[in-house]
Order: C-alpha cells, then sequence, then structure tokens
C-alpha cells in the first residue's frame, strides 16, 4: 500500500452493546450505549412499515437513481433532482467529496476537534491534510476558527477541499448565519465547499437558515445531510448532497452505482415524511439537553453548551487531573454498563462525548457518573 494508506489511524467506532456485556459480565438489557448519536426512539414507525413492504423485492437491485427519493427531496428543499446526490449514509457523501476533488499534491482543509472522517477520506487520496486550530475560549470554544481557515485556505493555493461541520461533532459547537456566509463569501471559487449539517434537525428554529439558498448562490458549495440522526436510520445508512449540477455530475462519476440499498431507500422515503416523528425526536433531545446539562452542571463537571444530540464534558476532575482522565472515567463508567465515547482521538483526552438518550437513559448516565464522582472508581 502507498505510505498515505498505512498513515491512516482507522476510524473508531462506539462499542456494541453484546461486546460490553460479554467483557464486563451484564446483562445487555441493563446496558445505556450513549456513544454514536443515535435516535434513542430509534426509527419511525412508518418507516418500519414501509421497510417491511419492501423486503419482498430483495431479489432485485435496488434504484440506482433512487428515482422516488430525489423527487421527495426536491420537493422537500426546493433544488430540481439533477442537483441530488444520494449516499450510503453521510460519510459517503464527505468520500465521494473527497475522491472527486483530491489527489496526491493537492490539499484539503478543517478544523481542529472537527469529525473524524474528514481527515479519513481526505487521507485515502493521498491528498494533505490541513487542520486549523479550533478557538480555545469564548462562547465558541473548540468551535471553528473560520478566519483562520479562510488565512489558510488562501496561504496553501493547492487546497481544493475544505469540510465545515455544523453543528460539529464531538464539539457540539454552532457556527451563525452571518460567519458562514462572510466564509462563503470569501473562499476562493475554485475550492470545494463541503456543508456537513448531520444535526442540523436538532438546532432550534430560531437558529436555522437557509443553506439551500446558498447552494444556488455559490457553485463550489456541496451541503450534505444525514437521515441517521434525528430521522433515526442509522442501520440503513443512508444521507444525501445538495450542490449545483456540475458537483453533483462529478459525485456520481465516483459514486458506486447500488450505493443506497433497497430498504434504505423505501425507509427514507417514509422517514422524510413523518414530521410528527421528527418533532418528537427533537422535543425529547431538547429536554435530554437541559437535564444532562443540568445533571453535569450540579456534578460541577464543565461541558460545552451544545447544538447536536450529544454534550461533550470535561472529567479532568473525576480522575485528578490525569492525563488519560478520558480513558480512566470511560472505562469506570463502562463498568456499570454505560457506553459513552472517548474523544482522545479528536485531541480532547480529559473530555468524554455523551449522547442524550431517553429520560431514563440519561439518568443512570448521570447517577453513574455521580458515583464516580464520589470516589468508588
Ligand atoms: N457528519 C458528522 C458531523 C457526524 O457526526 C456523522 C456521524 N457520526 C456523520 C457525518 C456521518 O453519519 P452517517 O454516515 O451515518 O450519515
Amino acid at each position: 500500500a502507498p505510505t498515505y494508506i498505512r498513515a491512516i489511524a482507522p476510524y473508531q467506532a462506539g462499542k456494541p452493546i453484546s461486546e460490553v456485556a460479554r467483557e464486563y459480565g451484564l446483562d445487555e438489557a441493563q446496558i445505556v450505549k450513549l456513544a454514536s448519536n443515535e435516535n434513542p426512539l430509534g426509527m419511525s414507525p412508518q418507516a418500519q412499515q414501509a421497510m417491511q413492504a419492501a423486503m419482498h423485492d430483495l431479489g432485485r437491485y435496488p434504484d440506482a437513481n433512487g428515482f422516488a427519493l430525489k423527487a421527495l427531496i426536491s420537493q422537500q428543499t426546493a433544488v430540481p433532482e439533477s442537483w441530488i446526490t444520494l449516499g450510503n449514509g453521510s460519510n459517503d457523501i464527505l468520500e465521494l467529496a473527497a475522491r472527486a476533488v483530491l489527489s496526491p499534491g493537492r490539499a484539503a482543509v478543517y478544523a481542529q476537534h472537527a469529525f473524524a472522517v474528514y481527515p479519513l477520506a481526505t487521507q485515502a487520496t493521498g491528498a494533505e491534510c490541513i487542520e486549523v486550530p479550533a478557538l480555545t475560549s469564548g462562547t465558541n470554544r473548540f468551535g471553528h476558527d473560520l478566519p483562520a481557515m479562510l488565512r489558510t485556505i488562501k496561504n496553501n493555493p493547492h487546497t481544493h477541499l475544505v469540510f465545515i461541520a455544523n453543528p460539529n461533532n464531538p464539539t457540539g459547537t454552532f457556527i451563525p448565519a452571518a460567519e458562514l456566509a462572510a466564509f462563503l463569501a470569501a473562499v476562493p471559487p475554485t475550492v470545494i465547499v463541503v456543508l456537513d449539517e448531520a444535526y442540523t434537525e436538532y438546532l432550534p428554529p430560531e437558529l436555522r437558515f437557509d443553506t439551500v439558498a446558498w447552494v444556488r448562490q455559490y457553485p463550489n458549495l456541496i451541503v450534505s445531510r444525514t437521515l441517521s440522526k434525528a430521522y433515526g436510520l442509522a442501520g440503513l445508512r443512508i444521507g444525501y448532497a445538495l450542490a449545483q449540477p456540475e458537483i453533483t455530475d462529478l459525485l456520481n462519476r465516483v459514486r458506486q452505482p447500488f450505493n443506497v440499498n433497497a430498504l434504505a431507500q423505501a425507509a427514507a422515503l417514509a422517514a422524510l415524511q413523518d414530521q410528527a416523528f421528527l418533532a418528537q425526536s427533537y422535543a425529547l433531545n431538547q429536554a435530554g439537553l437541559q437535564a444532562v446539562g443540568a445533571g453535569l452542571a450540579a456534578l460541577g463537571l464543565p461541558y460545552i453548551r451544545s447544538y447536536a444530540n450529544f454534550i461533550l464534558f470535561d472529567v479532568d476532575s473525576l480522575a485528578a487531573g490525569a492525563a488519560n482522565a478520558g480513558a480512566q472515567v470511560y472505562q469506570a463508567l463502562l463498568k456499570r454498563g454505560i457506553i459513552v465515547r472517548p474523544v482522545a482521538n479528536y485531541g480532547l483526552p480529559q473530555w468524554l462525548r455523551v449522547s442524550i438518550g431517553l429520560p431514563e437513559e440519561n439518568s443512570r448516565f448521570l447517577a453513574a457518573l455521580a458515583e464516580i464522582a464520589q470516589g468508588a472508581g
């Protein structure tokens, strides 16, 4: 393999429930998994029904062009179908973007503490990764420093791609509309911008803005979305990109012909139309963010205000300031059947990320943390 492939550090996914149960001698039903930003309600019942109805036809290939699904997304976003690309999860979209525009000698720019798939997708093409330090203080601590990213792009003319996550994982930080607008207006048109909106459905209505209008305005913009989070279809793997036809055409050249399977297409069609389920998921998450935030504050643990469905919190004080505090508290939680996500690979070894669960799951998480805080180890 080329050295740039050997240099890749594999993605670290959340531990599966079955593995934790076996390792710690626990009952699977007792384990709470708050590690992968999944929807604690699962998927919409209507999506489940649609999937079951599609089961009889699995001997056939899926629709390679996702005709019905693109028609629905087109209707909901008001962009033509020729502006839509479907992906096997939005990770697929991120990778299509990297493969379409990067090669050895070129570079991609992204922020420190930004989603781990940006460096992975970049490295796989042999292109250079340029990570721009995150903000270190202020209300948007750990968030993207867009002016610094812009300077980096301009100082590195071999930059062809920039990834922006809004909200970002694992920090939960959010970039307001005005800042993003200024950034997009200043990025050279030869640089493709991927605006990753995996968590956009969790934004309070007053913070949402019309990124589709920007897709119409900027021929170099790709908006990436997923049905894995608020729509609850993580296991089916489905996401989509919105971009002008020239970029969409490039994405489709590198796309696998049948990248979105038939069950995923059927479920997505139903899920996108189940607005009641989406509203319920949003409300549950808002209440969960409040409850977990208040619980962390009561334990004296600092956390980053989140605009998504997880919270990044500082466990330094629970491990007497140990350099690997995150790993220690992660283990202590695992022992109690609670799976969260360590973020040392994001340069945050003294922090952990917890996904918002059902109220009783959030409570169990907080109770386990309280026990650890009392020195139970
Ligand atoms: N972008 C961000 C910021 C994410 O956190 C995730 C999920 N971890 C994804 C994209 C990819 O999700 P999926 O491939 O399931 O759509």
